[in-house]
């Protein structure tokens, strides 16, 4: 690929946080390039179609899908989310840092198809944090929150596949930190948040995040 701009994956817990981290990156740094994916899921109140999202219906969805309008698209909590070609490619070419914010059978098939793409993921502190997150800022049902914490669990599993790990423990913090380590990762792997360093913390989250779910249908 004949460009300078960096693809950068995020993905991690949803109420994790990653959200505000990257309105707040994108807000702190002119380098960034936030695309903005389609989904067939529902507006939550205070989100704008073309802002948040491109909201649209099954059938919208999987029109763009023939056209090969995705880089990548996935099934999350029975919705379909993807991240649209033309911004991210044109962005790109234009030597911008382009960041998806996106879950792991997505960040799994740009792997594979950016090789260069680098791949993060965002976690709380503790899965209370997660929990208290979900249901604070009351976006979703009881049922919604289960189902979110169950697919935690499940993609939980697969951290290692990812190039970094970032603890958003203070939001101030955790952008400075985020933007410090893109743009050292220009040059080359950062060890420092490689989840092979990090591996007591994601088993303790694993383990708490099984715990959480244990007995929810
Ligand atoms: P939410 O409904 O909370 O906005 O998003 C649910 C999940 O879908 C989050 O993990 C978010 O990162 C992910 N997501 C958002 N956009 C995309 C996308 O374009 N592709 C994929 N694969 N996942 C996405």
């Amino acid at each position: 690929m004949k460009n300078n701009g960096l693809l950068i994956v995020i993905s991690g817990f949803s109420g994790a946080g990653k959200g505000t981290l990257m309105k707040r990156l994108v807000e702190d740094y002119s380098n960034y390039a936030l695309s903005v994916s389609m989904t067939t899921r529902q507006p939550r109140a205070g989100e704008e179609n073309g802002r948040e999202y491109f909201f649209a219906t099954r059938e919208e969805f999987e029109k763009k899908i023939g056209e090969e309008g995705f880089i990548e698209y996935a099934s999350y909590c029975e919705n379909y989310y993807g991240t649209p070609r033309d911004y991210v490619e044109s962005q790109m070419a234009g030597g911008k840092d382009v960041i998806l914010e996106i879950e792991i059978q997505g960040a799994m098939q740009i792997k594979k198809k950016y090789p260069h793409a680098i791949l993060l993921f965002v976690t709380p502190p503790g899965a209370g944090a997660l929990q208290e997150r979900l249901m604070g800022r009351g976006t979703e049902t009881e049922e919604e929150i289960v189902k979110r914490l169950k697919r935690a669990a499940e993609e939980a599993v697969g951290i290692e596949e990812y190039d970094y790990i970032i603890i958003n423990d203070d939001l101030d913090e955790c952008v400075k930190e985020l933007h410090a380590l893109l743009q050292e990762s220009h040059h080359g792997h950062v060890e420092k948040y490689d989840p092979r360093h990090h591996k007591e913390f994601i088993e303790e989250i694993r383990t708490q995040l099984q715990e959480l779910v244990k007995g929810e249908k």
